[in-house]
């Protein structure tokens, strides 16, 4: 595969450093105490309806539940705008990054979930694979939205590299769960956003899942978000991280 290859930039491939402090070190728009915060409007960011992208939205909402489905869409819209805001020269994907966006928690789904010892961001990720490519999708954009949801919960790993699109979805997703990096978004958008896509208690609906995968797989993934020699039964650092989110406490 060569760095010449058009798809590794076009469906978010392009390797950044993974950690966050390194990404936003010395940052033009993001460091310092008051980072740009563009006041885009949802419009700004249109969901894609390309044939791939509705049979996938489709998809997901046979698959996943109501409160699921808005984090999500929640997730493609912060996502878009800390790029076109803080990572302008990244060319992202508009319909790649919304299919992945819809299927990143595929695994939280009752019947993915409980009927597998995989960690649920790792089924999810295999299930998510098969769906882009059932529903139309080439093998890149199946293995771009693949790799970043398998490693989307990989939040503490300090060195080495992720896919932009990775790298956008990992921000995204703990900017909507724990509320971190709201500082890089105009409140106004966040506001939007949340209405149109309502929280309708996500906190408290993601805590349990947390809680859920902990008690039937105390080895999952999740559980880097413990503290350390975390056994089963303890209480969930992790749910209380987004039990605890206090940027979104007022769109609950
Ligand atoms: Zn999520």
């Amino acid at each position: 595969m060569s760095h010449q290859d058009p798809t590794i930039e076009r469906y978010g491939f392009t390797a950044v450093p993974r950690d966050p402090d390194v990404l936003f070190k010395d940052h033009p728009t993001a460091s310092g105490p008051h980072p740009r915060q563009d006041p885009f409007e949802l419009a700004d960011f249109p969901i894609p309806e390309t044939p791939l992208a509705k049979a996938v939205h489709e998809f997901v909402q046979k698959e996943l539940d109501p409160p699921t489905v808005a984090h999500s869409h929640r997730v493609f819209f912060f996502g878009l705008a800390l790029v076109r805001t803080h990572f302008p020269t990244w060319r992202l994907d508009a319909e790649t990054y919304y299919l992945t966006s819809l299927l990143h928690d595929l695994g939280l789904a009752a019947r993915f979930l409980s009927s597998t010892k995989l960690s649920f961001e790792f089924r999810g990720a295999i299930v998510a694979r098969d769906a882009v490519l059932q529903l139309g999708g080439d093998g890149d954009v199946a293995d771009a939205a693949c790799e970043a949801i398998v490693r989307h919960q990989d939040v503490f790993v300090k060195g080495g590299n992720i896919t932009t699109l990775g790298q956008v979805l990992q921000l995204a997703t703990i900017l909507d769960n724990v509320g971190t990096l709201t500082s890089l978004l105009h409140p106004s958008f966040i506001s939007a956003v949340t209405t149109a896509y309502p929280r309708k208690g996500w906190g408290e609906h993601f805590a349990r899942a947390i809680e859920t995968e902990l008690a039937l797989k105390p080895w999952c993934h999740s559980t880097t978000f413990e503290v350390p020699g975390w056994r089963e039964g303890m209480p969930s650092r992790f749910a209380g991280l987004v039990r605890g989110n206090e940027a979104m406490r007022a769109y609950e």
